[in-house]
């Protein structure tokens, strides 16, 4: 992979340790990295899964009689399997303390792969910000002690030369790398079928050295076997810093920074997360009380809740309690559209209607929307149902716009909602002729452009992944719309012909 090292440089500074920064003129789409993970494996706190697949397990390996494996698969990693035959660990063992089996994969690589051993164990895993922490001690009990209690160590490195002492410091610093660096990706291995969302954790050294950005300029995919792949969202230029967004793109800046506080130890203060305004998208801000136009914005520098259209301030503990109330219907979401409905109207009143708690209900409410046209034929639902699907991704295109700019999977999945359900609507508008056959050409013209934006962002998706899946779908969505294109425009061609004069474009 040596020619990716022409992409991207490794720099080093006090505030952000090593990180990336892009060696030439990189273009929007182009490939940066592509990395194979050192360690892939479960949450800490997984259910009992295949140790090969991660999908439900029925069975256990033949070979080593601990591993929990699944009806697929036969086996699982050489070294993992050798280390749980020769070790003298309970039969029942890896059933009691799943939650120990990333941290022995990490272990294993002193085994099988010393570079990347102290690779690993040269990332950051803020060990002394975690000492003595809820986190620390979850882990002491769930991961440390079930593997020194059992010696489960003792042979690692026999006949190997050095032998690997295994004490605390050393598993918690394993389970604190995976917390700060790893990826989240799916985990189900080569099979050609789609992946299924069982989540498991990679570690991605390279990538991992990615700065943070709430406004990120590249993104991720994972292929069928893990590997990942980094690339430019928007044109990097040589210099700039490669910067990725390990929080969610729709969180409001309180959720971010704790998130990001709690998860990665660090505060951050990008330019989203300095901005009051959230660069105008108004995500975390609240109506004012005082004047009907205004919105009010939290600003940290003087502590205060201040207003853009009129002097009042609101206070902290009114604030509070519209956060509280919205997030409590959030949570406890019913999946029925009028509540959800009647739920987004009531908070768009107190918070705002881009507000991200308020953006959490629509998300909800346009799944509902999609399940609802996926369950019956598009000619059965109703019109103002497709209509409003319409509006909720329309809305969400335009903060994703701003927050998540060029290449992004969730502007790839809102554009392809959104042009299908143009199309939909349009077509019932034509059918109740409430719009002239030109009306309709022009709205698949601009359905079939929004398709094709869709669908080339899409094609960063590897085919085995559901939203490869849904390359598929809108590819062949956009044959289908194309031909339907064709058939309107012979019939308004042939209905236009004396009015040709008027409106040749149309035709064109
Ligand atoms: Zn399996
Ligand atoms: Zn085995
Ligand atoms: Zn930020
Ligand atoms: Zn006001």
């Amino acid at each position: 992979m040596a020619r990716f090292e022409e992409n991207y440089e490794i720099l080093e500074s006090d505030r952000l340790g090593r990180y990336l920064v892009a060696k030439r003129d990189l273009a929007r789409g182009e490939l940066i990295l592509v990395e194979r993970p050192t360690v892939v494996g479960p949450h800490w706190d997984s259910d009992v899964c295949c140790l090969n697949c991660f999908r439900n397990s029925c069975t256990i390996c033949r070979l080593c009689r601990r591993a929990p494996l699944c009806y697929d698969c036969t086996g699982h990693d050489e070294a993992e399997c050798r280390f749980y035959r020769e070790s003298n660990l309970d039969i029942n063992f890896l059933f009691n303390h799943f939650n120990v089996v990333t941290s022995v994969r990490c272990l294993l690589l002193y085994r099988t792969d010393r570079d990347r051993f102290w690779e690993m164990r040269r990332m950051e895993a803020h060990l002394e910000k975690r000492r003595g922490s809820e986190i620390w001690d979850i882990l002491s009990k769930y991961v440390v002690e079930p593997l020194l209690q059992n010696g489960a160590f003792d042979r690692v490195g026999d006949g190997e030369g050095e032998k690997l002492t295994v004490n605390e410091d050393l598993i918690q610093h394993c389970c604190g790398v995976f917390d700060v660096n790893a990826f989240e990706i799916r985990g189900n291995g080569t099979s050609q079928s789609v992946q299924q969302n069982c989540f498991v954790r990679g570690l991605y050294p390279r990538a991992a050295l990615m700065a943070h950005d709430c406004v990120p300029n590249a993104f991720i995919s994972v292929d069928g076997e893990s590997n990942l792949r980094v690339y430019a969202a928007v044109p990097i230029e040589k210099g700039q810093m490669v910067l990725f967004n390990y929080t969610r793109c729709l969180f409001g800046t309180f959720e971010r920074r704790a998130h990001l506080r709690k998860g990665k130890y660090f505060l951050c203060t990008c330019a989203r997360c300095e901005d009051p305004t959230e660069l105008g998208t108004h995500l975390c801000s609240v109506r004012c009380t005082n004047c009907s136009a205004g919105l009010c914005s939290y600003y940290s520098k003087v502590t205060k809740w201040k207003c853009d259209k009129c002097p009042h301030e609101l206070t902290r503990e009114y604030v509070k309690q519209v956060f509280t109330n919205a997030r409590n219907d959030a949570m406890a979401r019913s999946f029925e559209i009028p509540e959800l409905e009647e739920a987004i109207t009531r908070h768009s009143a107190t918070l705002n209607p881009r507000n991200s708690l308020v953006l959490e209900l629509k998300q909800t409410l346009a799944g509902e929307l999609r399940n609802l046209c996926l369950a019956s034929h598009p000619a059965n639902v109703p019109r103002h149902l497709l209509q409003r699907k319409l509006e909720l991704c329309a809305e969400l295109l335009d903060v994703l716009r701003v927050l998540e700019p060029g290449i992004s999977r969730l502007t790839a999945i809102g554009l392809y909602e959104y042009n299908v359900s143009l199309w939909n609507v349009t077509r019932k508008n034509f059918e109740t002729k409430e719009i002239s056959a030109k009306e309709l050409l022009d709205n698949l013209i601009k359905g079939e452009s929004g398709l094709k934006q869709s669908i080339s962002m899409l094609l960063f998706e590897h085919p085995t992944t559901p939203e490869g899946q849904l390359t598929k779908r809108a590819m062949q969505d956009l044959k289908e719309l194309r031909e339907e294109i064709a058939q309107v425009r012979a019939l308004v061609g042939s209905n236009l012909k004396p009015l040709a004069e008027d409106k040749p474009s149309i035709i064109d």
